[in-house]
């Protein structure tokens, strides 16, 4: 007798099974659950929220993977995604500094980038009078591409093509600036937030550059509370249209007949079915949920051997006292003397959210991306119980990153209190991103394109989405659980809705 049919009569019913509660998982259940569809979710963790996660040191709550947000103006993508949810209403947004919501250093040289895109556009016309044309040039091809983007130009009516195809144009970022943006700072100021997707100019798709780019600008913004602010009311929603969440139980097999899923296996042995999966999680771990026979190994083995983003090393300082130079700006610090050495972009993003939120003690954040393969010595061991090793490579890494800070900030290391650090490591016991991915699957060029993962799988009522599909990040993640239950919904209905 067939397995499935054998068990199908056992398990439990719903209309959508959800696997992982990070933000897109509990968006997914939102935008199921709001059409009378009954929605459980499926997390491994003992708490919701993925990388939005929080944890907690002395009372002091830290961010995971939450710094800022980007634009939160009305009619921008973010802002119609959050009313739609009936979540906005419950959050309490703070503007980031108007000239400089995210600045970045290098050496001498620091750019503010104001909050708005149009004072974007006159602070470079007033750094760069010469560039003016290339300037605009800049501006109007991103303008342009932005609004062929359906998710992002959120307009009725328009006969979209989607440019993350990238049929006609696929080059980096490098590539589209080579021919005619010639003044290396502006070059470095168009490129910076290439940071954003963990990648270099060089590798980074232009189109997808242009998109998380232009995403920064217009109220950018931080959500009192961090990231834990906004999980917590996309849980309330979703328990207010009935969803319901199953934490520490997470998905371990999927029951597969023909392209069919008939039912999924929880951690705890729970059976249970419905008329559509959807994996918000790494596409890696959906690929171990179903056998060999179920799903082609030419196919599992194409989603295996993509290449994931990179790991993330984190510093989480408690202070005595604010550092006045940081302040509520997000501050990207470049290091040359760092370029040549193992962090991969040498770049840090620091923040200070205590400045920002104006409560709680004294904190400040800060994140690079690291390679993985440092760490390869402790695969497989467990969280807490990895070592004195372990411990010595965490406390140089916190050392190196202090020590870049203190160059613009020399009174930082006679304020730190405690000192906390997490690793690619940490990030893969939390999330179970492979390898600690920041962006799940890597977002550089040769990915993209007809390359990149789809919503949509060879199973027919499985769906993929969260940061390794589209787009990463806050908002590229509500993009694609807008995007994905679009798909299921099947009536454009969603798209109607928030368009404007
Ligand atoms: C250090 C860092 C800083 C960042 N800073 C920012 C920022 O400032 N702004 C910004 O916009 N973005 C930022 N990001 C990115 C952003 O946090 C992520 O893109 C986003 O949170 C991803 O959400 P997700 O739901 O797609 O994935 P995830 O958060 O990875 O959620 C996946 C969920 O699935 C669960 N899961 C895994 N396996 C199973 C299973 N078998 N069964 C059930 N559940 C399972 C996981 O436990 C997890 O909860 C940052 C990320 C990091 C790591």
């Amino acid at each position: 007798m067939n397995h499935a049919t054998a068990n199908h009569s056992t398990a439990n019913r719903y209309d959508v099974v959800v696997a992982g509660a990070g933000i897109s998982g509990l968006v997914d259940a939102i935008l199921m659950a709001e059409t009378g569809r009954r929605v459980v979710v499926f997390e491994q963790h003992l708490i919701p929220g993925g990388y939005l996660q929080q944890f907690k040191r002395k009372k002091t709550k830290f961010d995971v993977g939450f710094h800022y947000m980007g634009s939160t103006a009305p009619g921008h993508p973010m802002r119609q995604f959050l009313e739609h949810l009936d979540v906005w209403r419950r959050l309490d947004v703070i503007a980031l500094p108007a000239d400089r919501a995210i600045e970045v250093r290098e050496g001498d040289r620091v750019f503010g980038y104001p909050t708005t895109w149009e004072r974007f556009r006159e602070k470079c016309h007033t750094t760069w009078p010469h560039q003016r044309d290339v300037i605009d040039r800049v501006i109007q091809e991103c303008d342009e591409l932005c609004a062929e983007f359906k998710w992002f130009a959120l307009r009725k009516g328009p006969d979209y093509q989607n440019p993350l195809d990238m049929k006609h144009a696929p080059m980096s970022f490098e590539q589209y600036m080579e021919p005619f943006v010639e003044d290396d700072w502006l070059r470095r100021v168009l490129s910076f937030m290439t940071f954003n997707l963990g990648l270099y100019a060089a590798e980074i798709p232009w189109v997808k550059h242009f998109l998380a780019f232009r995403s920064n600008f217009d109220e950018t913004s931080r959500i009192s509370g961090g990231g834990g602010a906004l999980v917590d009311a996309l849980v309330e929603r979703g328990r207010e249209l009935g969803v319901e969440y199953q934490f520490r139980n997470g998905i371990e097999r999927l029951e597969c007949d023909g392209r069919q899923v008939e039912y999924a296996e929880a951690a705890d042995g729970t059976r249970v079915s419905a008329d559509t999966y959807i994996a918000a999680c790494h596409p890696k771990v959906v690929m171990e949920w179903i056998s060999d026979d179920q799903l082609k190994p030419m196919y599992k083995d194409r989603i295996r051997n993509l290449k994931d983003s990179r790991g993330a090393v984190q510093l989480f300082l408690r202070l005595s006292e604010p550092i006045e130079s940081i302040g509520d700006a997000c501050v990207m610090i470049h290091d040359p003397a760092e370029a040549s050495r193992d962090l991969p972009l040498s770049t840090l993003l620091v923040t200070q959210p205590s400045a920002v939120e104006g409560d709680g003690p004294a904190r400040l954040e800060a994140m690079t991306y690291m390679h993985q393969a440092p760490f390869d010595a402790w695969l497989g061991t467990r969280v807490l119980k990895r070592g004195e090793g372990y411990e010595r490579v965490k406390r140089e890494l916190a050392d190196r990153m202090i020590g870049i800070i203190s160059k613009m900030a020399p009174e930082l290391s006679s304020r730190i209190v405690d000192v906390y650090t997490a690793t690619p490591l940490t990030d893969e016991h939390y999330t179970r991103n492979t390898r600690g991915s920041v962006f799940g699957i890597s977002h550089e060029l040769d990915q993209q394109g007809m390359n990149r993962p789809m919503p949509r799988m060879r199973i027919r009522n499985l769906f993929f989405t969260g940061h390794s599909i589209t787009m990463p990040g806050i908002c590229g993640t509500f993009i694609n659980a807008f995007d994905t239950c679009d798909l299921i919904r099947g009536d454009s209905v969603l798209f109607d809705r928030v368009s404007v």
